[in-house]
C-alpha cells in the first residue's frame, strides 16, 4: 500500500464527507492505493456515524473510536499504530489542510529520502491572536531541538516513512513536536514543504491560548528527557555541585573573615549579621536537594525497562 492518511477529529461531523470526497479524488487521479485511517477522539456531534457511512461506501476508509475524548497526540499515535502505508500522512479533519498537497508529500519522501516532511502555512488563515504566539513558539522550538529548518513544527499536514510513525510514541500533548521526537529517535533528514492553508469552513478551534502556556513546558520536558532522561544525574549532579561550591564559598567567607578578626583583635560580630551565611545556607541547602532529586531520577531509570532504549538501524 503506498499511503496511509491518518485523521484524528473531534466533533468534525460537517466536515467529513468534504474531506472525504477531496482525499478520493486526489488519491483517484494520482492512482495511489490508499486507506484513510479515521481516528474519532471521543465526538459527541454524530462524527461516528457519518465515518460509518464513509467506510461503508469505500473499503479504503477505516475508523477507530476512543471511548472519550483523550486528546489529538493519543489520537494520532493510534492511527500511527495501525497505519500500513509506505508513506504515511497525518492531517486535520476541519479542512484547513489541503489534500492536493498529498503526491508531493509523497514524492519527497520516496525520491528525495525525506524522513519525515512538516508542512508549513506560510500564509495562514487563522486569527492574529494565535498567528503572533505561534512565530515566537516556533522560533524556541528551532532552537531547542536544535531542527533549524522548520517553520511550523505543529502543522497538522505531515508526511512519514512508515518506520518514522513505527518508532515515535505520541503521547500527552506531544503532537506538536513529533519532528523533535523523530529526530531524538534518530531520524534527522527532516524536510519542510509550503502547504495552503484555509480558514475553518465548520465548527470550530479545540485549542485555546492554554495551548501556548503547556506547548512550551512540553518543549522543556522534551529537551530535558531527550538530554538527560537515561542519566538525570549528569544535569542534575551539574547545578548541585555549582550551588553547593557557591555556598561553600560563601561559608569559607564568613568562617575565616571572623577567625582572622579575632586573631588580629579587629572588630568582629557575630557569623548571622553577615550576608554571605544566609547565601551558603540557600546554596548548600539547594545543592544537596538537587543532588537528591539526581540520585532519585537514577533509581527511577535503573528500573525503567526503557533505560536501555535504542535503535539499530542496520547490522553487517
Ligand atoms: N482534535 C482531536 N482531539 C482533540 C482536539 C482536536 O482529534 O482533543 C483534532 C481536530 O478535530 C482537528 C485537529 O485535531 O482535526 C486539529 O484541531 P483544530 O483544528 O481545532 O486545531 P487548530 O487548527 O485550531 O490548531
Ligand atoms: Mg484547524
Amino acid at each position: 500500500m503506498d499511503i496511509s492518511i491518518v485523521v484524528p477529529l473531534y466533533n468534525e461531523a460537517e466536515s467529513l464527507p468534504e474531506l472525504q470526497a477531496w482525499i478520493e479524488r486526489v488519491m483517484r487521479d494520482n492512482g495511489f492505493s490508499y486507506e484513510v485511517i479515521y481516528v474519532n477522539d471521543g465526538s459527541t456531534d454524530g462524527s461516528w456515524e457519518v465515518i460509518r457511512s464513509l467506510a461503508a461506501a469505500n473499503p479504503a476508509v477505516k475508523g477507530v473510536a476512543f471511548r472519550r475524548n483523550y486528546g489529538k497526540s493519543p489520537a494520532l499515535n493510534t492511527g500511527f499504530r495501525k497505519a500500513q502505508g509506505d508513506v504515511v500522512i497525518t492531517m486535520d479533519a476541519d479542512l484547513q489542510d489541503s489534500p492536493d498537497e498529498i503526491p508531493e508529500l509523497y514524492r519527497m519522501i520516496t525520491e528525495e529520502g525525506y524522513d519525515l516532511v512538516s508542512g508549513w502555512k506560510q500564509k495562514r488563515y487563522d486569527p492574529l491572536s494565535k498567528t503572533i504566539p505561534t512565530k515566537l513558539f516556533n522560533a524556541t522550538a528551532r532552537r531547542v531541538s536544535g531542527i533549524r529548518n522548520l517553520h511550523d513544527f505543529n502543522c497538522g499536514l505531515k508526511a512519514y516513512r512508515k518506520s518514522v510513525v513505527k518508532h515515535i510514541e505520541v503521547y500527552g500533548d506531544m503532537h506538536r513536536y513529533i519532528p523533535y521526537l523523530a529526530k531524538n529517535a534518530g531520524f534527522d533528514k527532516i524536510g519542510e514543504k509550503v502547504v495552503k492553508h484555509q480558514a475553518r469552513k465548520f465548527g470550530k478551534t479545540k485549542f485555546g491560548l492554554d495551548r501556548f502556556v503547556n506547548g512550551y513546558l512540553d518543549l522543556g520536558t522534551l529537551w530535558f528527557t531527550g538530554k538527560f532522561g537515561a542519566k538525570p544525574m549528569h544535569l542534575f549532579g551539574l547545578l548541585g555541585s555549582l550551588m553547593f561550591f557557591i555556598g561553600l564559598v560563601a561559608v569559607m567567607v564568613v568562617g575565616f573573615g571572623k577567625l582572622w578578626a579575632m586573631h588580629h583583635g579587629d572588630h568582629y560580630t557575630l557569623v548571622t549579621n553577615s550576608p554571605y551565611f544566609y547565601i551558603a545556607l540557600t546554596m548548600m541547602v539547594l545543592g544537596t536537594q538537587l543532588f537528591l532529586a539526581g540520585f532519585v531520577g537514577e533509581l527511577v531509570v535503573r528500573n525503567s525497562p526503557r533505560r536501555n532504549e535504542y535503535e539499530i538501524r542496520e547490522e553487517i
